[in-house]
């Protein structure tokens, strides 16, 4: 599918250090890649309802990673997806009376654009359920082939209870109240009743009246929400693949049964690491569609509100955290870009010296891309050495403000 525009990436001088990024896995940091070939998927969109700041932040957080090992000089491929046919879509679309596909397209047209006016970069490959029903499908067969997967009527799901490379798990097995609760609340059904395991996820929904469906070797339907994504980063990345990203609320089911999925494909491991991204929340609650609490960036853009002030509110919280946006993280990032602004419009008077703000960020963004110590580093900076040609294009290449 069509991603957007990529922002220009200037050059730096030298290299910057691989980053140590938090593993969601194991709870620690780890140094990957281990070879110069780094990968990154990211669990992409609904199209129902236009880019929110929580989202926003899960995409930068992507960004300023890939933007970090760029710099590192390895070689990146990013993938990502956008699951433009499930239940909150086609719910959305019969409320509004309009075709579920203009809808997505519609969604998909405004992420687009989003994406782009925040300069983040696009993935290599963006894909759409819609574009790989085949190879879903195909996949779902082969599970059913292997006794991976069972049906209940004519659904498709997976069976859990299979031993695999490691157990399922929130780290550990006896999470297992903890995963039925997240089961619950993100798309699951474990009170289906003729499952073999109440956490088994849907693999293949099949056709129900008014409902999307497709011919395939497993009956006419659709995919199940983390098979789709197994399959796409797996035919985007290979597998195992560096890092599989996305907000903390996809931990568990969607990330953990993407990378079981990829096991009983025959991958011996998914990613090398997840990256789990904090949640954003709006008037005290999590920022979700349906509390309908969204700050939306669209609406931002159109109040005029410059897209690099929104990026710099975001970047002023660490990536793993849970934050609440405030009118007052808009007030501080408008007057940091001002601030930042005014120092890039003064030439050095001397520009023989040789200071920059380069290697403050790289240290900085290599402990788990903390860009609020990046942020501060360039206050800092700025208050004590006039705007030079590397800090400027430094600015632009790490935390993809231009100054300029
Ligand atoms: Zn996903």
């Amino acid at each position: 599918m069509r991603t957007w525009d990529r922002a220009h990436t200037p050059r730096l001088p030298g290299r910057g250090p691989r980053p140590a990024l938090h593993d969601a896995k194991t709870d620690a940091p780890v140094v990957v890649p281990g070879g110069d070939d780094a990968s990154l998927y990211t669990c992409g969109i609904t199209p129902y309802d236009a880019t929110h700041i929580g989202h926003a932040a899960t995409y930068l957080a992507s960004d300023t990673l890939t933007r970090v090992w760029l710099d590192a000089g390895l070689t990146v491929r990013t993938a990502m997806n956008s699951t433009d046919v499930d239940d909150p879509l086609l719910e959305r679309a019969t409320r509004d009376g309009v075709d579920w596909l203009e809808l997505a397209e519609h969604e998909q047209e405004v992420f687009r654009h989003d994406m782009a006016a925040l300069r983040i970069l696009p993935p290599d490959a963006w894909i759409a359920v819609t574009e790989r029903i085949d190879a879903i499908a195909e996949a779902v067969a082969r599970l059913v082939d292997s006794g991976d997967a069972y049906r209940v009527d004519d659904d498709v799901y997976f069976d859990t209870t299979r031993e695999r490379a490691y157990p399922l798990g929130l780290g550990s097995r006896t999470d297992r109240d903890a995963m039925l609760h997240l089961a619950r609340e993100h798309g699951g059904d474990p009170e289906r009743p003729g499952k073999r395991d109440p956490l088994d996820p849907l693999l293949w929904r099949a056709e129900r009246p008014g409902e999307p469906a497709w011919d395939s070797p497993v009956g006419r339907g659709r995919p199940g929400w983390h098979i789709e994504c197994a399959v796409i980063a797996m035919a985007e990345l290979g597998a195992p693949f560096t890092v599989a990203a996305g907000g903390i609320d996809l931990r568990f089911p969607h990330q953990e049964m993407q990378a079981h999925h990829a096991l009983a494909l025959g991958a011996t491991l998914f990613s090398e690491t997840r990256a789990n991204a904090g949640l954003v929340a709006y008037d005290g609650e999590k920022m979700s569609k349906s509390l309908g609490n969204l700050v939306k960036v669209r609406v931002l853009l159109e109040e005029g509100v410059r897209p690099a002030a929104i990026r710099l509110a975001l970047l002023a919280h660490h990536w793993r955290t849970d934050w609440e946006w405030t009118a007052a993280d808009l007030e501080a990032a408008d007057a940091r870009l001002d601030a930042w602004t005014a120092w890039a419009q003064i030439p050095p008077d001397d520009p023989s010296l040789d200071d920059s703000v380069l290697e403050w960020l790289r240290s900085t963004l290599h402990h788990d891309l903390d860009t609020p110590a990046a942020l501060q580093a360039v206050d800092a900076f700025i208050a004590r050495a006039p705007a030079d040609d590397v800090s400027i294009d430094a600015i632009d290449a790490l935390l993809g403000v231009r100054l300029r």
